[in-house]
Formats: C-alpha cells, sequence, structure tokens
C-alpha cells in the first residue's frame, strides 16, 4: 500500500508550556493529528520534540484515553488512519559546530528512557532541538542501544547541519557506524540531483520532510512510500529498502525555493545568481557570506554531475498552495472545503474541477505549479525564494 509521510514536525506547545519557542502556539499534539489527516492528507507523521517530559506527558494522557494506540510494530495509531513516529531532534556538539539529527524510537517507554538519558547532557529538556554535550557517534551508540533509529537532520543547509557547517564528509562525524545511517534528511534548499554528487550517499536513501514549525507548513515536503504496514518496523524497511518497502517518490519544494539554496551577502543585500560555488560577494569582496547550500555542495561533490543509485526514487518539485499566486489563506480553505486535503488539490483536481471553484487564473497557476512550469526567483541567507507573478 502507498502512504505520504512527513517524519519531521515540531511541537509549538505541550501541556500548556512552551515547546519550541520559535514555533506557533497552535502546534498542539491534537491539532497537529487532525491537520495532518483532515487538512494534508498524510498517513504518517514524525514529531521532533518527544523527548521533551511535557509531550510525553501529554502522549501518556493520549494513549490512556485510547486518544492514540500503540502499534505491535512501533508507532502509534490515530483514528486508525494516522501512525505516529516518536522522535526528538538533537544538536550534537561536533569538532567545528552543531548537527541536528533526529533519534525515532518504536514505542513509548523507549522515548521516555531516551529522555531521561539524554536529560543528562542536555541544560533545558523541556524545550526543542536543545544542544547536547555529546557528538553525534556517541548519540547514535546511546540511540541504537535503546533500540532506536538516527536521521542526520536536513544534512546541507549552512547552520546546524553535518555537511553544512561541521564536516566534509558524514563518515567523519560517524565513522565504523556510518552504515548504521538509514537515510538523511536533505532539507528544503537540496534535492537528490545535489545529493547524489556525493559519494558515500549512494548508499542512503534520502528523506524529503517538512521541518514545520507551524501547521500550515507540515507537508511542505514529503514521502510516499510502500509498505506492508504502516509501523515504525516497516517505515524503517523501506528505508533500507527491505522486504519489499521502499520510499516511491520524494516531494520537496524547487530548491530554489529553499532559504539557503545560494549564497548570501548581508552587508548587500546580495544573492548570488553565477555559477557555484560562490563564496564570497562579487559586490563587496565581504567573504563573511551565507553559504548557499548548492555552493556548499559544488565545493565538497565527488562527481560533478549526480550519480544516482538505482534505488533512488524520483524527486518531484512540489508547490505548496500557500506559494502559488493570487492563493492566500481564504482561497485555501475553499478548496479544501471542496477536495478535502491540499494532497487532493495539489495532486488530483483537473482544470475545470479547479475553474468551477476558484476561478481560471488560480486553477492555471495550480496546475502550472503541479507541471513545474512556473518561474522561480532563487533564495539565500534566510530569504526563501519565491513564485514570480
Ligand atoms: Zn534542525
Ligand atoms: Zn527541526
Amino acid at each position: 500500500m502507498e502512504f505520504f509521510a512527513d517524519l519531521h514536525v515540531h511541537v509549538g506547545q505541550a501541556k500548556k508550556h512552551p515547546v519550541k519557542i520559535t514555533a506557533s502556539k497552535s502546534l498542539t499534539l491534537s491539532n497537529i493529528f487532525d491537520f495532518c489527516l483532515n487538512k494534508k492528507g498524510l498517513d504518517i507523521v514524525g514529531i521532533v520534540d518527544c523527548a521533551s517530559p511535557y509531550v510525553l506527558e501529554e502522549i501518556s494522557e493520549q494513549l490512556e484515553i485510547g486518544e492514540v494506540t500503540p502499534l505491535a510494530g512501533g508507532g502509534l495509531r490515530y483514528k486508525d488512519r494516522l501512525t505516529i513516529v516518536l522522535g526528538a531532534e538533537i544538536e550534537t556538539t561536533e569538532n567545528r559546530g552543531a548537527a541536528h539529527s533526529i533519534a525515532f524510537f518504536p514505542y513509548y517507554e523507549q522515548m521516555k528512557e531516551f529522555s531521561a538519558i539524554i536529560s543528562e547532557y542536555i541544560t533545558n529538556i523541556s524545550l526543542s532541538s536543545q544542544k547536547a554535550r555529546l557528538c553525534a557517534k556517541d548519540l547514535f551508540k546511546k540511540v541504537q542501544s535503546l533500540g532506536g533509529e538516527l536521521i542526520p537532520a536536513h544534512v546541507f543547509t549552512p547552520f546546524k547541519s553535518f555537511y553544512g557547517n561541521c564536516y566534509d564528509r558524514l563518515s567523519l562525524a560517524f565513522e565504523d557506524k556510518l552504515d548504521g545511517i538509514a537515510a538523511v534528511e536533505l532539507g528544503l534548499s537540496a534535492d537528490t540531483h545535489f545529493a547524489d554528487t556525493i559519494n558515500e550517499l549512494s548508499t542512503k536513501t534520502f528523506l524529503s520532510n517538512s521541518d514545520a514549525h507551524s501547521l500550515e507548513k507540515i507537508a511542505r515536503e514529503y514521502n510516499k512510500m510502500k509498505l506492508r504496514f504502516p509501523d515504525f518496523k516497516h517505515i524503517f524497511s523501506a528505508l533500507r529498502c527491505k522486504d519489499d518497502n521502499f520510499i516511491m517518490a520524494n516531494y520537496g519544494l524547487s530548491p530554489k525555493l529553499g532559504k539557503y539554496h545560494r549564497t548570501f551577502c548581508p552587508a548587500c543585500n546580495y544573492i548570488a545568481g553565477k555559477t557555484p560555488p560562490v563564496t564570497k560577494c562579487p559586490i563587496c569582496n565581504n567573504e563573511a557570506v551565507t553559504l548557499g547550500v548548492l555552493d556548499r555542495i559544488t565545493l565538497i561533490a565527488d562527481f560533478e554531475t549526480p550519480v544516482h543509485p538505482r534505488h533512488r526514487p524520483s524527486y518531484n518539485y512540489h508547490i505548496p498552495l500557500e506559494f502559488i499566486p493570487g492563493i492566500g489563506k481564504k482561497t485555501i480553505e475553499k478548496l479544501l472545503s471542496y477536495f478535502g486535503t491540499e494532497m487532493n488539490v495539489i495532486h488530483n483536481a483537473n482544470m475545470k474541477q479547479l475553474t468551477e471553484i476558484v476561478g481560471n487564473h488560480r486553477a492555471e497557476n495550480i496546475i502550472l505549479a503541479r507541471e513545474g512550469k512556473l518561474d522561480l526567483k532563487v533564495g539565500g541567507g534566510g530569504f526563501y525564494g519565491k513564485v514570480l507573478k
């Protein structure tokens, strides 16, 4: 069976306490579950702030009243339609900086045990993505000993990622443990074509997740998985291409729309347009630029052009409704009330149906977005790219 999965969603608030300070307050567990199911049309969601005792407490209550139920193969089930994977995004301390990884666990008990263990290395365990006083390899060993899985997060972003600011190779971080990593998350500013210029990634599965800090941003990137059953065990079998479970396709923003696609000079507000790598500002010669993901990958690539391994699925560019010109909150609501979920609007609704609901111009833009035919202005330095009108 086919399932849509987004494995990187944050929690803004739990038990009326802030969890991710920069995230929206409406990003509560119940709202996330409801939104994934009824607005976005997701089948699997990974919650990455479950090491917070407030989140754990809320999940424990939901388990008690039967709002969610544990699956034998790991993960929780909501309304028998949505699978929840418990995880925690952790910032590790590396030689040259800090990097994010997500630790996933099959069962509530292990998640709770991990929270207790990792809290000895973190100053404030109730908050999201906190810096831990240990390196990625040591984190990996702790996660593995509890039966969990570790996924390096948004691996190319210029801040807080393995390739972005810590290492030229993932093997320098994980050494002999690299084989135990099933997949890496690409991040918004990268795609399969960039990542397959790095040889050591050829055996890894690529995940495209949203890293959502608000409800609306859930599923701005996602994965289509073929699974025999939507539980933890089969999801990670898919990440290892085992037993007929695999990722069928990645859906992500065009990297141009990502916040860190090209090099950015804060002094001139300049975003690089020239052939990568651009490592200093061509206007003011500033070398203190924010290196773009494309520029960074070009610097460290093994291959000039991507070499895709046989198991690599297609990477489909997808433009969330909120990025499409002329489509505001009201129009989105109208579309959802008619077509049910955003997945349905983006993938299935035809021109005639769309025109009836939102008029010819907007319908055309939705179809052009689906076909990848809208013109894009590139992002950099923390500014998203834009769809041009
Ligand atoms: Zn992160
Ligand atoms: Zn995150």
